[in-house]
């Protein structure tokens, strides 16, 4: 495959494992990347550990990926939690299982695994070229970029795109290549923030107006809530249901137990205008001893410190408590009791996709065949985040934009093999 020379735009992990399987094949790889060094974001998920992958079983894994399961179970097949494990340790990053099944590299770190990474495909011959704006085809329909020095065709035999999606746009995945793909025929869905924070509706306080009170937005911004369970809605007619931690924001939540449920509650938001998210704010204690604890008489102490010392409730639940009840029900112990076991916490909009963790919508899988080439695009294959599926956080994204970096790369070789036939 010497002679066969593949453009791979978007320096992202799916990119690079493209790059990583085509060099090994023999092709010439050249990876453009419109920022002025590669893997940005990986590198920034290394700031929360780097979590590479999940440790459970293959059916559980692949459940993750939802409505795209079957497209994503050939991604895995081509590299799954265990291959990417492999791939670290052949690179000198050991890996580990952490309590909650998550796969980290045993020194949380994201650098040393890029910097080892980039050795190795420098070494096989790839070629980086950084700051080079990919924004569609010329007229002869060779890949064009925009470059410091000016626009800039180049030929290749076959063309990878790993743009991803558009959250987090000043690490260089801004999603504007939506447009150019759209343009020549490619079904692209809406990109749509996904592992993603909430606003919430009007609360008792604001008199109608969407989000917190300024009372509770100035405490209580970047307060987390700890041990709490999370129900909706999962849009089938059954309930979301998690134990976990999140934390309030300025206009709403977010955090990890919110981007569990957040495209449950996007899609609930997008149905009916409006999520509610049911808050157990002490999952540990069944409804009786909570009714019990809050009617057991509190003399002449403040409900504030009758609830502290009967329910270790106090802090952030406590001042969520005061926002989202009436006085009366602060005061009705039964009314109290089925919110401190059940608040219903209304919210009006996800948070923009440029704040999310992740993006949902994409290049649409009908739009390309089962090598990930693209039908109204012959060699021209797509991976990663710019493709229409989704997962929550724990490792599923790493995972599934590396196997579907690996997919392209077969296909490429496919195509190549095919086209010399
Ligand atoms: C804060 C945070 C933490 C995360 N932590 C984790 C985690 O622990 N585990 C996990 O599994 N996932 C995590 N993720 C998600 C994960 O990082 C992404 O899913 C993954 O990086 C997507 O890979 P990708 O290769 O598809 O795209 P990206 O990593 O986004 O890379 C795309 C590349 O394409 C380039 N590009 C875009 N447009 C153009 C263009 N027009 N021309 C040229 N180049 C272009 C960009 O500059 C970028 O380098 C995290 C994300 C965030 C934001």
């Amino acid at each position: 495959m010497a002679h066969r020379n593949v453009a791979i735009v978007g320096g992202g992990p799916a990119g690079l494992m493209a790059a990583e399987r085509l060099s090994q094949a023999g092709c010439q790889v050249d990876l453009y990347d419109a920022m002025p060094s590669v893997g940005r974001k990986f590198l920034l998920a290394g700031k929360g550990g780097l979590n590479l992958t999940h440790g459970e079983d293959k059916a559980r894994f692949v459940s993750r990926y939802g409505e795209r399961q079957a497209h994503v179970q050939p991604w895995l097949d081509m590299l799954d939690a265990q291959g990417v494990r492999d791939w670290a340790q052949a690179l000198g990053i050991a890996t580990f299982v952490g309590s909650s099944g998550r796969v980290f590299p045993t020194d949380m770190k994201a650098a040393p695994l890029l910097r080892a990474w980039l050795h190795r495909l420098r070494a096989g011959g790839v070629r980086l070229h950084m700051r080079h704006r990919w924004s569609g085809w010329d007229d002869a329909m060779h890949p064009r970029f925009e470059t410091p020095d000016g626009a800039r065709s180049i030929e290749a035999d076959a063309l990878v795109l790993a743009l991803g999606g558009a959250s987090w746009p000043r690490l260089g995945s801004t999603g504007a290549w939506v447009e150019p793909l759209r343009a020549r025929g490619v079904a692209v869905a809406p990109l749509r923030p996904a592992n993603c924070g909430f606003d919430v509706a009007a609360t008792p306080r604001t008199a109608g107006a969407p989000g917190w009170s300024a009372h509770f937005a100035e405490r209580f911004a970047g307060q987390p809530l700890k041990s709490v369970a999370l129900r909706c809605d999962d849009g089938q007619g059954g309930q979301f249901l998690r134990k976990g931690e999140f934390v309030a924001t300025a206009t709403g939540i977010e955090g990890s137990l919110v981007y569990a449920a957040s495209a449950l509650l996007r899609e609930q938001i997008a149905r009916e205008g409006q999520a509610t998210a049911w808050l157990d704010l002490l999952p540990d204690r069944t409804p009786e001893q909570v009714l019990g604890a809050v009617r057991h008489p509190r003399g002449a102490r403040s409900l504030s410190s009758h609830l502290k010392s009967r329910l270790s409730l106090d802090g952030t639940k406590l001042a969520l408590l005061y926002e989202m009840l009436t006085p009366e029900a602060m005061h009705d112990p039964a009314a109290l009791a089925t919110a401190i076991k059940a608040l219903p916490l209304p919210l009006s909009a996800a948070r923009p996709v440029e704040e999310a963790i992740s993006t949902a919508g994409g290049v649409a899988f009908d739009a390309m065949d089962s090598t990930s080439m693209l039908k109204a695009l012959p060699g021209v294959f797509c991976a990663g985040e710019m493709v229409d599926w989704e997962a929550p956080t724990g490792g599923y994204l790493l995972t599934a934009c590396m196997a579907s970096g690996a997919v392209a790369a077969q296909g490429v070789l496919g195509h190549f093999a095919a086209a010399g036939r």
